[in-house]
């Protein structure tokens, strides 16, 4: 039976000894009750939560699945009361306005429950992970009847709120979509249409679900600057048992996150109301795109640390073949997987992406209170550099997540493809990290094409700078020589081809799409860098302080696993990013023939 253990050790270095939370916190205005010990205290409750309650419905509801009943849906066993729980310990209020019934602590506090309920349980966290963006929205657009009205109810937990895009004919190009909203005299609008793959549309966890709808009025511009947001709740405030108009047709068949329902949406002249000002659904859509990209990174972190875990135990235990230079268990029949090469190749490059990734997350996070807290030329610092970076977090963490959830199928053999041992779930589980959200090839043209080639390389410059200036001031610090020398090369190489990919893209666009996704991977693998060298910093501090906690010489010692065997993946990247454009479109299309 697989099982998730929190990794409160992990977190508490990466929080605590790394991106010093304690300051951080202090320097926020209004956060003076997010003490250490409370931050403490909550992260434990948390990982309670997470262990005892969901954990042991992770494989149930892969198993049983939601099922569709007329319109209604049932999530899986057990989803239903450990969401009352949820709600009962006042868990989905913890990052939200106190105004509106919130705690108002930090929304990077916020996102360590997320990891830690999210790889317990990734299908029952979308439920309420949903319900976030759906507060985000409104903490952000919405008007104050609305917030007093419908924030107030998902920041009690008692709704919960979906965010409704895609529609059959449109997925990445929203610019195409089609559900109308018309106006009526009351100053409301009737909504119709209908929308797919929505998460948690309709579920039998809360009494009434605000669904965050994009629909067009009728006198829109055609395109993305047409595009309007509307509130459309199943239920009206005034009368929680009638219809709305909302229903749901049918639920997705699907290769994973059985527990989540993927729902087709209907919305039959149902009664909606405006979020922001009319035409402008997208802009207003991506102010908290970031924090919603962010708990899509999340889910890379997720499988790559709970397929590590069930993986490290199994490695330790199953005994097939002897070490390559003599019995390590001579008195055991045979010595356990651990043991080889290959399979401590694969478990050190879960940790690595796990820890890593964890790092970048909680660094991201940090930058996400910041831009919330401050004004000015301090906003404007976080929220380019998150920016930048959010693309990054989303695609590379999710793309390595899915390669360790692999690589956690493979280290159980021939069992990782039998159900019960949950391996393969997490495989499945993972592959919708890389498609939604925006796809990957979707966050590497936005990385390479919006962020850097359009700034003219400035947001590039924003991260590249931080991480000169780590390396100058370890410069001579013998100890960080190993982690320090190749970050130097790389940032410098990362500029070069960045102008070599804007000048051929000058005479031909097609340089960047060609380019996006080795790009990405290609930052990826840097920003991760850093962190592991961040985190080598602090561990070798420690070290050196007389700390003589094997933590921390693990965290060398992966530290030295990713600069040796990680980080080269950026030469063939450089390679391919290099090949231009001619070997991918010179085929023409009516010559990919079969
Ligand atoms: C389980 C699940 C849950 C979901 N939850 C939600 C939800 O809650 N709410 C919601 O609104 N949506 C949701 N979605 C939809 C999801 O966001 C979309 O599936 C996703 O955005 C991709 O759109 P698409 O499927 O139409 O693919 P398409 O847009 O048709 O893309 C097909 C392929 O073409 C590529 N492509 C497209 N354009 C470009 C380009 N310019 N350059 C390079 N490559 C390109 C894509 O990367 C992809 O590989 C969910 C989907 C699933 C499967």
């Amino acid at each position: 039976m697989p099982e998730y253990k929190a990794p409160l050790r992990d977190i508490d270095f990466v929080l605590n000894d790394v991106l010093n939370a304690e300051k951080h916190y202090q320097d926020l205005p209004d956060c003076e009750e997010a003490t250490p010990d409370m931050v403490s205290a909550i992260i434990e409750e948390g990982a309670k939560f997470a262990e005892r309650v969901l954990s042991p419905l992770n494989q149930i509801g892969d198993q049983q699945g939601c099922q569709w009943n007329d319109g209604q849906v049932t999530t899986p066993e057990g989803f239903k009361e450990a969401y009352q729980q949820y709600v009962e310990s006042g868990w989905p209020s913890l990052a939200h306005e106190e105004q509106y019934g919130g705690q108002g602590l930090p929304e990077s506090l916020g996102l360590v429950l997320n990891e830690l309920v999210g790889t317990a349980n990734w299908s029952w966290s979308m439920y309420p992970g949903l319900s976030h963006g759906a507060m985000n929205t409104l903490d952000a657009h919405g008007t104050e009847e609305q917030k007093q009205t419908y924030l107030t109810q998902l920041i009690s937990g008692n709704w919960t709120g979906t965010m409704c895009l895609t529609e059959p004919h449109c997925g990445t190009d929203l610019g195409m979509l089609r559900t109308k909203a018309e106006p009526q005299a009351d100053g409301s609008y009737k909504v119709s249409g209908t929308k797919i793959f929505i998460s948690a549309g309709e579920h039998d966890m809360a009494e009434n679900i605000v669904h965050i709808v994009l629909a067009r009025l009728p006198d829109a511009p055609a395109g993305t600057k047409g595009i309007s947001l509307f509130i459309v709740p199943k239920h009206l405030p005034e009368s929680l048992t009638e219809s709305n108009g909302v229903s749901c047709g049918s639920l997705e068949h699907k290769m994973g996150i059985h527990g989540n329902s993927t729902c087709v949406m209907n919305f039959d002249e149902a009664t909606g109301y405006l979020i922001g000002p009319p035409n402008k659904g997208l802009n207003c859509m991506f102010t908290f795109m970031n924090t919603a990209r962010l708990g899509t990174a999340l889910q890379g972190l997720a499988h790559a640390e709970w397929g590590f875990q069930n993986s490290l135990t199994y490695a330790k235990d199953r005994l097939q073949m002897r070490a390559l230079n003599g019995p390590a268990h001579p008195d055991k029949p045979a010595d356990p997987i651990i043991v080889h090469p290959e399979v401590r190749k694969m478990l050190l490059t879960q940790k690595a992406f796990a820890e890593g990734g964890r790092a970048l997350i909680y660094y991201c996070a940090q930058l996400v209170d910041k831009a919330k807290a401050h004004e000015g030329e301090e906003k404007e610092k976080a929220d380019a550099l998150l920016a930048f970076l959010t693309p990054i977090a989303k695609a590379f963490l999710t793309e390595v997540g899915f390669e360790s959830a692999n690589h956690g199928l493979q280290i159980y053999g021939g069992h990782g493809f039998i159900a019960e041992w949950g391996m393969e779930q997490n495989v499945r589980d993972s592959r919708i990290s890389m498609l939604y959200e925006g796809t990957t090839q979707i966050q590497a043209i936005d990385l390479l094409g919006r962020k850097v080639l359009m700034t003219q390389g400035e947001a590039l410059k924003g991260f590249t700078k931080i991480l000169h200036k780590f390396c100058q001031a370890e410069i001579d610090n013998e100890a960080l020589a190993k982690y320090v020398k190749p970050l130097v090369e790389l940032n410098k190489e990362w500029g070069e081809i960045t102008m070599q990919i804007g000048m051929k893209a000058m005479q031909n666009r097609d340089e960047v799409g060609a380019a996006s996704v080795d790009y990405l991977m290609y930052s990826g693998y840097v920003v991760l860098g850093y962190m592991w060298a961040l985190m080598a910093k602090t561990a070798q501090e420690k070290i050196d302080s007389g700390a003589s906690d094997d933590f921390y010489q693990a965290k060398l010692k992966t530290a030295d696993f990713y600069f040796n065997r990680i980080l080269p993946r950026t030469r063939s990247l450089v390679e391919t990013m290099k090949s231009g454009s001619d070997s991918l479109m010179s085929l023409e299309e009516d010559h990919f023939v079969f």
